[in-house]
Order: structure tokens, then sequence, then C-alpha cells
């Protein structure tokens, strides 16, 4: 049963040693970084004393968790819905054949193997999907918050939260060839919403759907972990202030400048937080004994289009008026308004993850 594979109680904190003087296995440790001119022994203090938060350990995610543990980021909780299938072990770095054939939550695979490389961090797993109900136990304490998800539903729950709490928080997305990262500093830059003022609506494109390339997801990490590391040292001046994209096979860059926020934008200059509020989420209920509704009405959504492909993942059957799709233990009934019931599971994290994966959200 998949719902038994997301399990609700967050596990046992993993690694405890936190005394963050610098001891001599620690100084060897982190001695190649230290020397590094932008960071020195200051910087890395700070880094042990450091606290972060990275929502989604799929691809960025897992890079995201990597790059800054063996840095030394003192405390890194790691929040994920799903658990490791083998074709994750493509691009998700931190995982193995053993996760996955263990099917394992992402967050508590993820903090087993950064204890496996460095037990003088702490990593939190947190095995939750973030929703304006749980956001703030989750991610109280952090001082930064990384984003590995894959959908625009969660990165506006985070931009409501880290704008309200005027926390910095780092958006990075990854799909097909193209790389994506942009840093949100409440009070200072623009905000995800003064960029994108309007959820992407009808089919996403998304890497269940488009593929991915491995060396875009660390080509997008890694910028994003260097502005994390940037931030966590106190070097803010350094900080990029643009929304930056890469399409690695097409040799395409973009930037946008981020300087100033938008004078009317809903979220950081009104502060209206809807996401947070609960009210710009489509509604989620159980139905029947084995299923979720997810109650989208906004995402025109293309049935031939769509149908086409799903076809590469699973069954498909479709009419005018319906689509049907079959992945594994799942069943998904997609309307063309974006509205869908999932039979199969009635945890709607998974519903959520299945309807992110294969529509977009
Ligand atoms: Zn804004």
């Amino acid at each position: 049963m998949m719902e038994a594979l997301v399990p609700r109680p967050s596990f046992p904190i993993i690694c405890l040693d936190r005394d963050t003087e610098m001891k001599p296995e620690l100084e060897e440790r982190y001695s190649r970084q230290v020397l590094f001119g932008g960071i020195g022994a200051d910087g890395q203090k700070r880094l042990l004393e450091s606290r972060v938060a990275i929502v989604g350990c799929g691809a960025t995610g897992s890079a995201l968790a990597s790059l800054l543990a063996r840095a030394g980021v003192g405390t890194l909780k790691i929040i994920d819905r799903d658990y490791v299938e083998p074709s994750n072990l493509q691009r998700q770095t931190l995982f193995d054949e053993t996760d996955a054939a263990e099917s394992l939550p992402k967050a508590v695979a993820a903090a087993r193997k950064i204890a496996s490389f460095n037990s003088h961090i702490i990593a939190e797993p947190l095995a939750h999907d973030l929703t304006p109900e749980n956001i703030g136990e989750l991610l109280g304490g952090v001082q930064l918050i990384l984003d590995g998800t894959d959908n625009f539903e969660t990165r506006y729950l985070i931009n409501d939260y880290a704008v309200k709490n005027s926390l910095p928080w780092i958006y990075t997305a990854a799909v097909g060839s193209y790389a994506a990262t942009m840093n949100v500093l409440p009070g200072d830059t623009a905000c995800l919403a003064c960029i994108f003022p309007e959820s992407p609506t009808g089919t996403i494109e998304t890497c269940e759907t488009a593929g991915i390339l491995n060396s875009a997801v660390n080509f997008a990490a890694s910028i994003a972990a260097t502005e994390a590391l940037k931030l966590l040292t106190g070097a803010r001046q350094n900080l990029r202030r643009t929304l930056i994209s890469w399409d690695l096979w097409k040799n395409e860059r973009a930037e946008v400048s981020t300087e100033k926020p938008r004078a009317d934008c809903q979220t950081c200059a009104k502060r209206d937080f809807i996401h947070l509020a609960g009210t710009g989420r489509p509604h989620i209920t159980l139905c029947g004994r084995n299923s979720v509704q997810i109650h989208e009405h906004h995402r025109p959504i293309n049935l031939g289009d769509i149908s086409e492909r799903l076809r590469l993942h699973g069954s498909v059957r479709r009419n005018d008026f319906v689509l049907k799709f079959w992945k594994g233990p799942f069943e998904m009934t997609l309307f063309p308004d974006g509205r869908a019931i999932i039979k199969g599971t009635t945890d709607t994290a998974v519903a959520r993850s299945l309807y992110a994966k294969y529509v977009g959200s």
C-alpha cells in the first residue's frame, strides 16, 4: 500500500554532533572551503550554525542537499512527500537501488545518505506534503528555504510564507534541458509573484512528461547552492538579483532583473497571502472508499494533447469529456477543466504528487 510508504510522523533526528567549535577533524574536512577567500574560517563557522529547509527532495533537492551537507550547513530540514522509485536514479543523486527497492520515503533516504558522508551535521527528514496548515511547523526556525519542488502550487505557498515572515528563499527549476533559478529576498528584491503574477495554466511540462537531463538539474542546483552559501556566510552584496535561465541543449540564456519588487504585487506589496490562506490551491477531498478528488477548475486541459503525453507512461482512454490514465496501482480520471479523481489511494499527498507529475500544478 502506497500510504504506508509515506509515514506521517517525522523520523527521529539523525546525526547529533552540533558542537560548532572547529574541531581538528572538522578543520580537515572543510579545509579546502575555508581556504576559499569568500568563506574563510568565519564563514565556515556561520555555515555550521545555519539552519536551512529544502522543500522537495527529488532531483534538484537531492543536489542541493548533497552540496550543502558536504559544505557543512549545520541543520538541514528535508521535506518531501514522495518515495524513491527506480526512475529517480538517473538524476536524484542521494538515492540508490536499495532505496528504490525498499520504496523508502525520499526524506528518510536522503537523511540516511547524508549521515553516511557527514555525521557532523543534523539532517532532519520530514516525510510530509507541505500545506498551508503545516508550513509554519515544518519551516519554523530556519533562516533560508530552498526550492526542490516540482510544482508552482508549492512554490507560491513558500513565497507567501517567506514574504510574510521576511525569510529569504531560492527558487530553482529544471525540466528537459532547461534550468532556472532566482533569489527572493523579501523587503529587497522582487518575489515570485512579482515575476509570475499568475500561476501557469493548462498542462505544464514536467520531468515525467518532457524528460530531464541530470546535468540541467545539477547546473541549476549548483547556482542555487552557491547563492545559499553567500547568503548564509553574510556575503549579501554578492547575491544575484536576477531570474536567470539556460537551455543547456540549445545554448540559450536569459536573465530578467529582480532588483525591484512590483509596486502592485499581490503578495509583497499588498501582503494578500492567498496561498497561505489556502484559497490559492484547489480544494482536495477524499471521495469513495479508495480515492481522492482534486477540485481544480482553472486549469483548462486539452485532453487530446495530454493523452499523447501520458500514453508514454501508462494506459490511456479518452472521449471528449473525460480521460482515464492508469499508472501502477493508480487510476486518474481527468476532466477538461483540470479536475481529477485519483483512485488507488486515500492519501492526499500521494494524489497531489501524481497530479503534479503528470498534469502539472
Ligand atoms: Zn512580489
